[in-house]
C-alpha cells in the first residue's frame, strides 16, 4: 500500500528522473471519460460543468508536470484540449457561440501550455538539483571515507584541527604512541608548558607546538624534532605541520605528521659511542707511533740512510693525518655529548693568522694573499681558533684545484672581529651553503666526489666560533669560489 502511495505522490518523487507517459494517459483518459460522465448525467448547469471540467484539467496539469515533467503536463494539456474540442463538436454550437468556444479553448490551451511548460520545467530542473546535490554529497563522503583510510594506514601518526569546532583530530598511529594523552583542542593558555613534550631539553610551551604555530602564526614546519617523555615512556620525534588555507588565503585548518624516530635515534646513538669509543682506542697507538717515528728518523740521520728518511717522513706525514682524523672524530664526539671544552686567553689574531697563512703557503703551489697586519687583540682559545682557520684555508685550497689566489681578511668592526677566506675554486650551490655546516654533510654532486674528507671540520668550526659568540658562514656562487667568514666578539 505503501509503495503505491509513493508511486503517486510526487513529493517523494523530486529527485527521480523517471517521466512516465502511461501514467498520465491513462489517469486523464479516464477523467476525461469522468468529465464527460459528470457533464452528461449529473450537472446540469453549463456553467458548473465548464467550471468543473476546468478544475479538474488544471488539477491534472499541475499533477503530472509536478510528477513527470513537461511531458506530464503536455499530455494533460493535450487531453483537455482534445476533450474541449470534442465538446464543442458534439454540443453542436453555432455563429457566436461556435466562434467564443473556440476562442476559449486556444486561450485556455495556451495558458494550460504556460502553466505545464513552467511547472514540468521547475520539476526538471529541481530533479537535477537534487541529483548533482546527491551525488556531489556522496563523492565526499566517498573522499572522507577514503582520506579516512588512508590516514589510518599510515605508518606517522596524523593530527589535524580546523577553525569550524578547533577540535584535534588524530589517527590510530597517534593514539598507538600518545595512548588518550592527546588533547582534544589546543591549549589558549599562553603560559601552559607540556610536562611530557621537551625542545632542545626545555619544556615545550603549548603555543610552540607544531601544530599550535601552523594554525596560529601560518607557519610551515619541517622536520622538527621534539622528546616526549612520560612515565617510562621516552619517544624522539620529528614533527611537520602546515597550514591550510582558503582562496582568501586564510587559514581554516592545518595537519602536523608525527613520526617516531625512537629507534633511529637509538641507532644514531650507538654509532656515536662506538666512534667515541674507537678514537679514544685510537689516540693512544696513533701517539706512541709518532714517538717511535721520531726516534728511527734520528736513527736514520745518524746512520745518514735517507731512503729510509724519506720513507719514515712519509710514514710520519701519513700518521699525522691519521691523527688529526682521529682528533676531529673525538671532537665531534665532544661537541655531541656537550663536553667540547676551551681555554682562552689574550692573544694577537693577525700574529696567529700570519703564522699558519706562512705554515699553509708550504704546503700549496697557490698563492696565500694574508691582507691585514695590524695588531689584533682577542680573548679565545688559540687552538681552537687556529684550528677553524686551519680548516678554512685547508678546505680553501683542497676545493679550488684550478684557483690561483686564495685571500685571507682580518677586520676590526664596530662590535666584532671578522676574518674571511676566499678562493676560486668550485664554490657552493646556494641550497648548500647552510647545510655544509651539519655535521657529516658533504656536497654530493659527482664534482665534489673527487675531494677527500669526511664533513667534519666544518661542524667543529662552528661549533668552536658558536661557544666563542661568534658567527660563521659562507657566501658565493657555484663555479664562482667561496668565501667563509667568520666573526668574534670584541674584547
Ligand atoms: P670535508 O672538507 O672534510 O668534506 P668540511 O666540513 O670541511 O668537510 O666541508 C663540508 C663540505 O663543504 C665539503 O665536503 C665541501 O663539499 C664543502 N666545502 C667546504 N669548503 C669549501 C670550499 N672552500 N669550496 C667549495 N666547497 C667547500
Amino acid at each position: 500500500m505503501q509503495k503505491v502511495l509513493n508511486y503517486f505522490n510526487p513529493l517523494i518523487r523530486l529527485g527521480i528522473k523517471e517521466y512516465s507517459i502511461k501514467l498520465p494517459i491513462a489517469i486523464n483518459f479516464l477523467a476525461t471519460l469522468g468529465s464527460e460522465i459528470t457533464a452528461l448525467y449529473i450537472l446540469h448547469n453549463p456553467l458548473a460543468v465548464g467550471s468543473y471540467i476546468i478544475f479538474i484539467n488544471v488539477g491534472l496539469i499541475i499533477y503530472f508536470s509536478f510528477r513527470d515533467g513537461i511531458k506530464g503536463g503536455f499530455i494533460s494539456t493535450l487531453f483537455a484540449v482534445l476533450y474541449y474540442l470534442y465538446i464543442i463538436e458534439t454540443r453542436a454550437y453555432r455563429g457566436t457561440q461556435l466562434q467564443i468556444a473556440v476562442e476559449t479553448t486556444l486561450i485556455l490551451m495556451l495558458v494550460y501550455l504556460a502553466l505545464a511548460f513552467t511547472i514540468g520545467w521547475l520539476k526538471q530542473r529541481i530533479d537535477d538539483l537534487i541529483i548533482q546535490e546527491t551525488e556531489a554529497r556522496q563523492s565526499a563522503e566517498e573522499g572522507k571515507v577514503r582520506m579516512e583510510t588512508i590516514l589510518e594506514q599510515l605508518p606517522v601518526g596524523v593530527l589535524m584541527i580546523n577553525s569550524k569546532d578547533k577540535k584535534i583530530e588524530k589517527n590510530r598511529q597517534i593514539e598507538k604512541l600518545f595512548g588518550n594523552y592527546v588533547r582534544s583542542r589546543l591549549v589558549e593558555d599562553e603560559k601552559y608548558k607540556s610536562p611530557y613534550s621537551f625542545k632542545d631539553g626545555k619544556p615545550l610551551p603549548a603555543k610552540d607546538w607544531p601544530l599550535a604555530r601552523a594554525f596560529n602564526n601560518g607557519e610551515v614546519i619541517s622536520g622538527e624534532e621534539i622528546e616526549y617523555k612520560r612515565e617510562d615512556q621516552h619517544l624522539f620525534l620529528r614533527i611537520n605541520a602546515t597550514p591550510i588555507r582558503n582562496k582568501k588565503q586564510e587559514i581554516f585548518a592545518a595537519v602536523s605528521t608525527v613520526d617516531d624516530i625512537t629507534a633511529e635515534k637509538e641507532l644514531e646513538q650507538r654509532k656515536d659511542d662506538f666512534i667515541s669509543m674507537a678514537s679514544h682506542e685510537l689516540k693512544t697507538p696513533i701517539t706512541s707511533m709518532k714517538i717511535y717515528i721520531e726516534v728511527l728518523l734520528n736513527l736514520c740521520k745518524k746512520h745518514q740512510d735517507q731512503k729510509a728518511e724519506k720513507t719514515l717522513l712519509s710514514i710520519k706525514n701519513q700518521t699525522e693525518k691519521l691523527q688529526n682524523l682521529v682528533s676531529d672524530l673525538l671532537d665531534v664526539t665532544k661537541i655531541q655529548t656537550g663536553k667540547l671544552s676551551f681555554n682562552k686567553e689574550d692573544f694577537d689574531l693577525s700574529e696567529l693568522l700570519s703564522e699558519i697563512v706562512e705554515v699553509m703557503q708550504g704546503t700549496t703551489q697557490q698563492k696565500i694573499v694574508f691582507i691585514n697586519h695590524k695588531k689584533i687583540k682577542v680573548y679565545a682559545d688559540k687552538f681552537r681558533i687556529y684550528q677553524v682557520v686551519t680548516n678554512l684555508l685547508t678546505n680553501a685550497i683542497k676545493y679550488s684545484p684550478q684557483g690561483k689566489n686564495i685571500w685571507v681578511n682580518l677586520n676590526e668592526e664596530k662590535k666584532r672581529i671578522l676574518v674571511s677566506v676566499k678562493d676560486e675554486g668550485i664554490g657552493i650551490n646556494k641550497s648548500q651553503q647552510k647545510k655544509i655546516f651539519e655535521r657529516l654533510y658533504q656536497v654530493n654532486e659527482s664534482k665534489e666526489k673527487t675531494f677527500p674528507g669526511l664533513g667534519m671540520g666544518l661542524y667543529i668550526s662552528k661549533e668552536i666560533v658558536k661557544r666563542h659568540r661568534g658567527n660563521i658562514w659562507v657566501e658565493g656562487e657555484e663555479g664562482k669560489g667561496s668565501t667563509f667568514y667568520f666573526s668574534l666578539p670584541r674584547t
